[in-house]
């Protein structure tokens, strides 16, 4: 049970503590904030609202500890991470239970962000031995000019403290994804996890602490973004940022100092469907895509694109597959569950009620009860409804029908959104030129967008994000070339 067993050290009476130099510790605030639980919308768990001073000594402690770690040899890094790994796979029950309190995740899909994650931070800490473990061997004479006088030997450095800020849909997973990344490169990390989501972030940051990482190398600072987030991303001690998130991003990114960004944001997925496609495989992968954690994912389906010729066909058999979606608590592992917070649910019916004035075909009743929203399709969505370019986060999808392809590609690139893209046919060669001309980071032909497995790169364009994700991309993101130049008295040429 969450707080209890090997947790009990992170718990203070109701509320959570934070991590900072290796120990659990009371905010000196007094000040606690409180998680709502998204089905009962009561008050859950607490945790503590640290102040900036408490920030302070955590990046003074980051930086400090960050120093001894790069002189630890890889294999000893990576062989901690396997050790935290497999400490949070076998802790999945507790960590899984808080994912279902905090964020009403469906208790199944809990138990295997956390699984996943363990496998994460293994297959990171195996990336990272082999290509920080390379390095690049360059030679003076291939530069016009210049003769073999000069040996340059390249090699990949840490950047120093990296502050990770994950978002609520994933708050274990997509926080391993940067602390991974950061460690085995032997960089430092500070985590702010997200309100609705730190008490499943804090389990996972104890799996760490068991797993004996040295004190001040891991921290944990709980609070509200709005609170302590300017404090934290504008903070001179920063020499990373990895964000995953919505809009607060692009503010994020307009005041943090001169360092590498890492902007994982929002998404509007478009999905097309052309005349020729499988019809029974596109439905399955719209439910799958659409609704799959009520649609509360970056990569979730956002709007179906599908050729007029076929879209009663298609709009049929979601229809079908709709009325089977169970509704309810994520304890039942329901597949439609609340939304994260009332203020979403609120948002999402804004969404709806637009789409209702402005005449679009509901494809069921809408129906909420409190922050339950049941699955809706909307049939006959136009470009003047807030829908077709909004990101709902919630369980609620478009469908625009075109009459050309052209048209669907258009309204994909005519979004501030960039993030995937999917398009459906047997034509492999309108598939490829469609997700060429497609302005996304990622488009999947044949299956709903996705960003595992976790080792794929994964990148948005325009507003959807800066860099890009994936292990080993992440990895490489959190360090920087080093180079040390060997100089000959005279050239020196290698005979065979
Ligand atoms: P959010 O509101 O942007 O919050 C993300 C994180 O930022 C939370 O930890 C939040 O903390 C923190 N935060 C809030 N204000 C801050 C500030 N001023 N400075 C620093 N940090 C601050 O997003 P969300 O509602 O958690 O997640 C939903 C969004 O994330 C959607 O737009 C979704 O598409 C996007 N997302 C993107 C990806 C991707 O990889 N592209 C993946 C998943 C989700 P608090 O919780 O304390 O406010």
């Amino acid at each position: 049970m969450a707080g209890t067993g090997l947790f009990t050290e992170i718990l203070d009476g109701e509320a959570y503590k934070y991590y900072s130099d290796g120990e659990w510790k009371k905010s000196s605030s007094g000040k606690l904030v409180p998680i709502i639980n998204p089905t009962t919308r009561k008050v859950h768990y607490k945790v503590q609202a640290c102040t900036q001073e408490e920030v302070n000594k955590v990046m003074e402690s980051a930086k400090t500890a960050q120093k001894s770690w790069a002189k630890t040899p890889l294999w000893k890094r990576a062989e901690l991470l396997h050790k935290a790994a497999s400490i949070l796979k076998e802790q999945k029950a507790p960590i899984a239970e808080c994912l279902v309190k905090e964020i009403a995740k469906p208790a199944k899909d809990a138990v295997t962000e956390v699984v996943r994650s363990g496998d994460l931070i293994s297959y990171t800490a195996e990336e990272g031995v082999r290509i920080l473990g390379e390095g690049k061997f360059l030679l003076s004479d291939s530069f016009p000019g210049n003769e073999r006088t000069k040996y340059c030997l390249t090699s990949k450095i840490p950047l120093g403290v990296v502050l990770a800020i994950p978002p609520f849909n994933y708050p274990v997973n997509l926080a391993v994804s940067k602390i991974g990344p950061a460690l085995i490169a032997g960089n430092s990390l500070v985590l702010k996890p997200p309100t609705q989501g730190a008490v499943s972030a804090l389990h996972m940051v104890h799996c760490f602490h068991l797993a004996g990482f040295p004190k001040g190398l891991i921290s944990c600072v709980t609070g509200k973004g709005s609170e302590i987030g300017d404090f934290l991303t504008m903070h001179p001690g920063v020499n990373c940022i990895s964000f995953t998130g919505g809009d607060t991003g692009i503010a994020i990114s307009k005041k943090a100092g001169m360092i590498p960004l890492q902007m994982e944001l929002g998404g509007k997925d478009a999905c097309i469907v052309l005349e020729d496609a499988d019809l029974d495989l596109v439905a399955a992968n719209i439910i799958k895509g659409g609704f799959s954690y009520s649609g509360q994912r970056c990569t979730a389906v956002k709007v179906v694109l599908v050729m007029e010729s076929v879209a009663d066909a298609l709009v049929e058999k979601v229809k079908a597959k709709v009325a089977k979606l169970t509704v309810g608590p994520p304890e039942e592992n329901c597949d439609i569950t609340p939304v994260v917070s009332e203020s979403s649910a609120n948002y999402i019916e804004g969404l709806v009620m637009d789409a209702m004035k402005k005449e679009a075909t509901f494809c069921q009743e809408y129906k909420r009860e409190g922050n339950l929203i049941w699955p809706l399709l909307l049939d006959n969505v136009r470009p003047d409804m807030r829908i077709a370019w909004e990101e709902p986060f919630g369980p609620v999808l478009p469908v625009i029908r075109i009459t050309t392809v052209e048209e669907g590609i258009h309204h994909c690139n005519a979004s501030n959104f960039g993030l995937q893209g999917c398009v459906f046919t047997k034509d492999i060669n309108k598939a490829m030129l469609i997700s060429d001309a497609m302005e996304t980071g990622t488009v999947q032909i044949n299956s709903a967008p996705a960003r595992g497995p976790d080792h794929f790169p994964f990148q948005g364009i325009k507003d959807s994000g800066i860099g890009s994700q994936g292990i080993t991309n992440s990895i490489n993101m959190m360090t920087k070339i080093k180079t040390t130049v060997i100089n000959l008295p005279t050239p020196s040429y290698t005979m065979g």
